[in-house]
Order: structure tokens, then C-alpha cells, then sequence
């Protein structure tokens, strides 16, 4: 550096206003064109201040450097995190936000300690006479696609001359659903020819706000089958896109922020993102679970399917919701469906019409006070329904097309046989299994047959992804899905 480090922000400031000026024009004249983008173009360093001797100067230092960052913070964040780590000659501090999603939180935190631990094997070799920083801060977007992104920038510093100088900078954005709270890739947010569109919109945008300021070879930084297209935010503006410093523009210019509105987006974005990836050409199964939720068993089933990273669907009954809400929130946590299995587990057939009503909304009410949304599936205990049930319950009757008899054999053994046996007849695709949460057994069989299924390339599905994806319809409510509905063929 050969400018001092307050000239250096000037003329970096005065660069950016001159910019801005410039797209602004640029943006006038191009309006036949589809671009209305914000270019958002940052700096973040900290040249000029000194370097730290002992853990006090370097917690001033951090903070220092923390408070002349301005990332957005749209979304209520519910606190922050912070690896904040005093060495010589290596030293962290990392921030990361606190969203309280549980999914959420656990994945940032293991970005964030991977992040501590690479810097450290990166510079292990270093002298112990130098001093190395890895500085982290974070922006967070509120999208109204059911996501929120956190962007997390890290800044490597050195010492030099005395001085703690900024050597590299990197920009990762990730994007969370805020159903489940699984990290989200790009088919779950955008339809499947985006990288197509999202491309050649980059193409062109670089074309003409840059021209000649394009480093070489920035067309591989936005080519279709790279890796840097998954590099995006949802804003609630639209989807960001971000680029490491110097591989759109000069190092010196730090990361290219461009921002694709969602009105430019439409037809190539979701409505709303999926929650999980499916494809459907692949084969499909959905397991159901009934008359929870319990918490020893529930648990049990559920340590396995987070495990092993799928979902499966659950009629709980209203009054064991009450008793055991955390559960049924655990559940929705994890992005499984819950659905309605009445109140208290009558025969609704049996009921008048009132009170299958009241049956049905007593515990759609339970739900929703513990997962914060309704059910959109009934399924009548004992599958015990005719045309009054359906049309007093309003909602879509959910049966099933593989009956274990769990509750019957209470054998983990018996459970797997019956599913293995139907996979060896006719196959497993497109069915609905019948299970029960309450069970020991059934938590056993769950944990052999969650694996097996992956193993013979089925997906777990819920049973409302099921008749999107397998049967490409939307459930209907007071219509039966019965025992002949849920199969493949
Ligand atoms: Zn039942």
C-alpha cells in the first residue's frame, strides 16, 4: 500500500459515489433492457490501524474492525454468536447470527467452527513472530419466498509494516427454509433451467456496467455449470448473487454483489421455496406415523430420520398434542408433515356431524398453538370414513396402500418383513406406509428400514409431497385418498 490508510477509504468512497452515479445513468439509458439491478460494490478493511500487542488491544482491534462493517441485518435477528479466539501468532473472531431455528442455528455453528479450524491449518506455518487475523461478519436477509440467507464475508488480515493489512476476503451466502430450517440449494428455490437464465442475465449485466473493467476470464465465474452460480441471497427484493474479490473486477474493487429482482425472476423462481429437493423420477415413498405424538418412541423415530436426513409424515392425535407439544414441534422443526387424526381417536363414523367437526378443528387448533401452522391432511383413526366424515371433517382423508399391523405384532422383525416383502412384489414407489409413533418396536423397524430404503434409492417423502410429486395433484379437501389410491401404476 502506498497511500495511507484515510486516503485510501477516500478515494475508495469517492470511487463508489462515482460508480453509483454512473450505474444510475447507465441504468437510465438501458430501461429498454431488462435491468433495474443494484451493483453493490464493498471494501471492508482495516488499514491503518495498528497491530495488537496483548488480548486487550486485540479485543479493541476486533471491535475496531466489527464497527466500520454495515451488512444488513433485515431479518429480527434473535442474537448473535461469537468465536472469539486470542493467539500468537493466529487469532479469530467470527460473528455469526442467531436465528432460533434450532436446524438453522446447529448448521451455522458448524460453518463457523469449520471456518476457525481451516484458517488455523492454513497458517500453521507460520513464524511466531508474524501475526495472522481471520475476521467474520455477517449480513441476513428476510426473503418472502419462506427463506432466509445469511451471508457471511471473512477478511484475512496480516500484520505489515507494523500494521494490520487485509489480504484476502471471501463472501458464502446460505439459504435456509423457514419451515424446516435445511439449508436450501438452487432447485429448491429456482425452476430447473436457472442457471440458463441466471447466466446469460449476468452476461449481459457485466457487459454493460463494467465493459473494460472485467478481469479476464470472469465468464467462467458465471457459466452454467460453475459452481459460483449457487454463491446467492434471497433478498425481499430479489436474489443476490455474489462474487469473490477479483474475479469479476480488480481484488482492490472487493466482491460483486448483483441483484436479479424477483420481477426479472419470474417464471425462473418458486412461488414459495420447496422444502426439500425431490425428484420425480425417481421413486418415492412416504412413511406415516399415527396416534402420537409420544415422547420416548416419537424421539426415538426421529433421532433417525434426522439422522439420516429424511422426513415422514404424522397424524397425531389432538389431546396427546397437548400433552406433548414439544414433540409435535420437534417434528415441524425437522420438516416433517403433521396431519390431523382427530381429538381422540373415536370412530368418526360413529359421531354426529357436530362433533366430528369438533374432533377435527379441536386439533387442528392443538397444531397449529404447537407447530405455528395448521394441518392440511386428515387421517381418520381406524381409516373409518363414508361421505358424512369427509364432508364434516373439509379436509383431504388420507389412508394408506401398505398396512405393517404394527400395532398388532408389536415386532420390529414383522414390520420389516411386510415392507421388504412388498418392495420384492411390486415395489415400493408411490406408496404410503402405515406405521404407529408409539411403539418401541416401531422405533426399531424404523431404524433398520430408513436406511434400506435409501439404500434401494427410494426418497422419503411426505405424504403431501407424495401426491404433488408421484400422483401431480393437489389434495382436495372432503376428497378420500383410500386404500386404491396410493399406488404407482
Ligand atoms: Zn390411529
Amino acid at each position: 500500500m502506498t497511500t495511507t490508510g484515510a486516503e485510501e477509504r477516500k478515494r475508495i468512497r469517492e470511487k463508489r459515489l462515482q460508480k453509483r452515479k454512473r450505474n444510475r445513468k447507465l441504468i437510465g439509458i438501458s430501461l429498454c433492457i431488462l435491468f433495474i439491478v443494484v451493483a453493490c460494490i464493498t471494501i471492508i478493511s482495516c488499514f491503518g490501524d495498528d497491530t495488537y500487542r496483548s488480548e486487550k488491544e486485540f479485543k479493541e482491534h476486533v471491535s475496531y474492525c466489527f464497527s466500520k462493517n454495515d451488512y444488513h441485518r433485515v431479518k429480527d435477528v434473535q442474537g448473535e454468536n461469537t468465536i472469539i479466539a486470542y493467539g500468537d501468532p493466529l487469532s479469530v473472531a467470527l460473528k455469526y447470527p442467531k436465528t432460533g431455528n434450532s436446524v438453522t442455528d446447529a448448521y451455522l455453528k458448524d460453518v463457523a467452527e469449520s471456518v476457525q479450524e481451516d484458517f488455523y491449518k492454513e497458517y500453521d506455518d507460520v513464524e511466531d513472530e508474524e501475526k495472522y487475523l481471520k475476521l467474520m461478519d455477517y449480513a441476513i436477509y428476510e426473503s418472502p419466498k419462506s427463506a432466509i440467507s445469511v451471508v457471511l464475508i471473512q477478511e484475512d488480515q496480516q500484520k505489515i509494516d507494523g500494521e494490520m493489512v487485509t489480504i484476502d476476503t471471501e463472501v458464502h451466502s446460505y439459504n435456509f427454509s423457514t419451515k424446516t430450517g435445511s439449508v436450501l440449494t438452487g432447485v429448491q428455490i429456482f425452476n430447473t433451467d436457472y442457471r440458463e437464465f441466471v447466466s446469460e442475465y449476468l452476461q449481459n449485466y457485466f457487459e454493460k456496467m463494467y465493459e473494460q473493467k472485467l478481469v479476464e476470464g470472469y465468464e467462467d465465474e458465471i457459466k452454467v455449470s460453475g459452481d459460483t452460480l449457487n454463491n446467492f441471497a434471497l433478498t425481499d427484493y430479489g436474489a443476490s448473487f455474489f462474487f469473490q474479490p477479483g474475479t469479476i473486477l480488480d481484488k482492490e474493487e472487493g466482491f460483486v454483489q448483483v441483484e436479479i429482482p424477483y420481477t426479472d425472476l419470474d417464471g425462473t423462481i418458486r412461488e414459495d421455496v420447496v422444502s426439500r429437493a425431490i425428484d420425480p423420477e425417481r421413486p418415492m415413498v412416504a412413511l406415516t406415523y399415527d396416534d402420537g405424538p409420544y415422547p420416548k418412541t416419537g424421539n426415538r423415530i426421529l433421532d433417525c430420520l434426522e439422522k439420516n436426513g429424511v422426513v415422514a409424515t404424522f397424524f397425531e392425535v389432538g389431546k396427546n398434542v397437548k400433552n406433548f407439544p414439544e414433540v409435535t414441534k420437534r417434528e415441524a422443526e425437522l420438516g416433517m408433515e403433521i396431519g390431523n387424526h382427530s381429538w381422540s381417536h373415536p370412530e368418526l363414523t360413529d359421531l354426529k356431524k357436530k362433533e366430528i367437526k369438533s374432533e377435527i378443528s379441536k386439533t387442528n387448533e392443538e397444531i397449529k398453538d404447537a407447530t405455528g401452522e395448521f394441518p392440511t391432511l386428515l387421517r381418520p383413526p381406524y381409516g373409518s370414513v363414508d361421505d358424512k366424515v369427509l364432508k364434516a371433517a373439509d379436509m383431504p382423508a388420507i389412508l394408506w396402500s401398505v398396512d405393517t399391523l404394527d400395532w398388532k405384532s408389536r415386532k420390529a422383525k414383522s414390520v420389516v418383513k411386510v415392507i421388504k416383502k412388498v418392495e420384492e412384489k411390486d415395489g415400493l414407489d408411490g406408496r404410503v406406509v402405515l406405521m404407529h409413533s408409539i411403539y418401541e418396536s416401531t422405533a426399531e423397524a424404523t431404524e433398520e428400514i430408513v436406511p434400506w430404503l435409501l439404500e434401494q434409492g427410494y426418497q422419503l417423502v411426505t405424504v403431501s409431497e407424495m401426491l404433488e410429486y408421484r400422483y401431480d395433484t393437489e389434495p382436495k379437501d372432503g376428497k378420500l385418498y383410500g386404500y386404491d389410491y396410493f399406488y404407482a401404476d
